[in-house]
């Protein structure tokens, strides 16, 4: 085996989107990074692809919407990077009698009103809606600027909050109690709680509050909470963070993947490669975009045991299709628009929960999709774009890891395409099928990842798409308060992806406070 070592002032494993974010801080900060990423391309889970080979459209191939990422992260890093809102922010078919359904406007409160009280044939259910989302705008407000900030004390953060109600609705007492205090009707309360489910198998009504946590995290994206378009698909973001890293002269090693990592007293030793030809590094300092498991297995600790629970809980489905489906109910241009739930009623989400708990795959799937290509056609070529060809992406709730890989019958992909198609037919007049987009061998246009396709193609222990479950945005220890939340057991290496404090999402958050604890440790 040949074995070169080089002498590093700052090494990252992994070029997600997180360690970009952070090479890019300690580059202008002076230091010299090298990053080493096992795949042949940098990006992660924020990467645009061309998911059927020889047809032109860049899909978003698995993150698709930004929300977290702060404006003052873009600013610092001089990002150029065009969001777009949505005109319709969510549809939802009404799950009784689908040929009904709710569409809500974005920023347009007097059709919000009219919309609401046509569906549910009552008046106050939008104003309990616009009470709702206004406090957690009122919280969003507060607690997304900490974000960025050293990690705080609950104490400090709960008079940040500054509202005792707020407090214990959001962070002390289940959401879906909360939700059914608040709100009557039973589409409404469903919508509000697929943003508690995200990735995340929980229950509504469960005192460990996990489901709170996913919440908080979807309502407080930049102070607002909105789910924005990434012009050019979520490649973009990593694509411009690329650009940046290389002009500030960041080393990206591409198809270097690292297989262990010594910490020692002056220095921490990274090996890549392979058993046959590998190259060690002895870097100041190492950040680590991969999940805390990864670290783990890099530092040769035993595997961590992850539980149901922690584990990740969705499947997510890419297509092309010829053209937008008819609907049972309601303008497909329309629909397609927003975030269109498909059997998300608030009883739907619970009697998922007690299914999947039970070991079955949720009948019906709850399910959200979103036509990207409605919103930015310039994903497709301009051909397809000619054709009248669209997006659609598909993210199922309720369907946790477990069910995959038991022993006994686990459920195939197949099983999760036969799930996935199912439901999406209950709200379709014509079969989806019909319109799905065949590429020129005659293959339907249609990707299927459970957990496990997750977890093999991104190197994500149970495909937890967070990487680890989200935790609370504070200090979970007195000891922890004034950290950044990125600190591992090794003084020299710290976590910048995911799966460090207020990790999660397309944010560079982690990527942000790695850098600034790293900045500090060595001043
Ligand atoms: C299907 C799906 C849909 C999602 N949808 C959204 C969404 O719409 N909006 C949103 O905000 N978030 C979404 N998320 C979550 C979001 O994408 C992730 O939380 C985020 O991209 C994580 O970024 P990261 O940089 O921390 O880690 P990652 O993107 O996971 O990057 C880690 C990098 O480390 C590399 N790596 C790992 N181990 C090694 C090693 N040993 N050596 C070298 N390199 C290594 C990997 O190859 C990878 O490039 C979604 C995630 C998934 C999977």
């Amino acid at each position: 085996m040949s074995v070169v070592e080089t002498k590093k002032d700052v090494v990252i494993i992994g070029a997600g989107h997180n360690g970009l974010v952070a090479a890019c801080y300690l580059a202008k900060a002076g230091r010299s990074v090298t990053i080493c990423e096992s795949a042949d391309h940098v990006g992660g889970a924020a990467v645009s692809a061309e998911v059927f080979p020889g047809v032109a459209a860049r899909l978003s191939k698995y993150s698709y919407l930004v929300s977290l990422l702060p404006e003052s992260v873009r600013a610092d890093l001089g990002m150029e990077l065009t969001t777009v809102k949505r005109s319709v922010s969510s549809f939802t078919p009404d799950p009784l009698d689908p040929t009904r359904s709710l569409s809500i406007p974005h920023d347009n409160e007097g059709e919000l009103r009219r919309r609401i009280a046509s569906f549910t044939g009552n008046e106050t259910d939008a104003q309990q809606w616009i009470d709702f989302y206004s406090r957690t705008q009122r919280v969003a407000e507060k607690v997304f600027l900490t974000l960025t900030q050293p990690l705080m004390s609950r104490e400090d953060m709960r008079e940040l909050v500054g509202n005792d109600q707020d407090w214990n609705d959001f962070f002390e007492r289940p959401i879906g109690e909360v939700i059914e205090n608040s709100i009557t009707n039973d589409v409404l309360r469903g919508i509000i709680l697929t943003d508690a489910l995200i990735g995340n198998f929980a229950d509504a009504l469960g005192e460990d509050l996990r489901a709170n946590i996913c919440f908080l995290y979807h309502v407080i994206g930049n102070g607002t909470g909105d789910w924005d378009v990434p012009v050019g698909g979520m490649g973009q973001v990593t694509g411009q963070l690329e650009a940046i890293a290389r002009s500030l002269g960041v080393h990206i090693e591409l198809s270097t993947p690292v297989i262990s990592v010594e910490p020692h007293e002056n220095s921490v030793r990274v090996t890549t490669g392979s058993e046959t030809h590998s190259v060690q590094y002895s870097a100041q300092y190492l950040l680590v975009n991969a999940a805390p498991a990864a670290l783990a297995g890099l530092l040769g600790e035993p595997n961590p045991q992850i539980s149901l629970a922690d584990g990740g809980a969705q499947i997510k489905v890419n297509m092309l299709l010829s053209r937008l489906p008819r609907l049972l109910g309601g303008d497909s241009l329309e629909a397609f628009n927003g975030t269109f739930h498909i059997n998300e009623g608030y009883e739907q989400l619970q009697r998922a929960f007690a299914n999947a708990t039970a070991g079955e795959m949720p009948d019906p799937l709850p399910a959200e999709i979103y036509c990207h290509s409605l919103t930015d056609p310039s994903i497709l070529s301009p051909e397809l774009q000619a054709q009248g060809v669209q997006t659609l992406t598909l993210f199922a709730l309720h369907t946790p890891h477990e069910l995959f890989v038991r022993e006994m019958n686990p459920y195939t992909r197949e099983d999760a395409k036969v799930a996935v198609l199912k439901t999406l037919n209950s709200v379709l007049a014509e079969p989806i099928e019909d319109c799905l987009y065949r590429d020129e061998h005659g293959n339907i246009c249609m990707e299927v990842n459970t957990t496990v396709d997750i977890e093999n193609s991104l190197g994500i222990a149970t495909g937890n798409i967070f990487h680890t479950p989200l935790g609370w945005p504070w200090a979970s220890s007195p000891a922890e308060v004034g950290s950044w939340g990125v600190e591992t057991g090794h003084p020299r290496v710290f976590l910048c992806g995911s799966g460090a404090a207020r990790g999660g999402g397309v944010s560079g958050i982690p990527g942000h406070n790695a850098a600034m604890a790293l900045i500090s440790a060595s001043e």
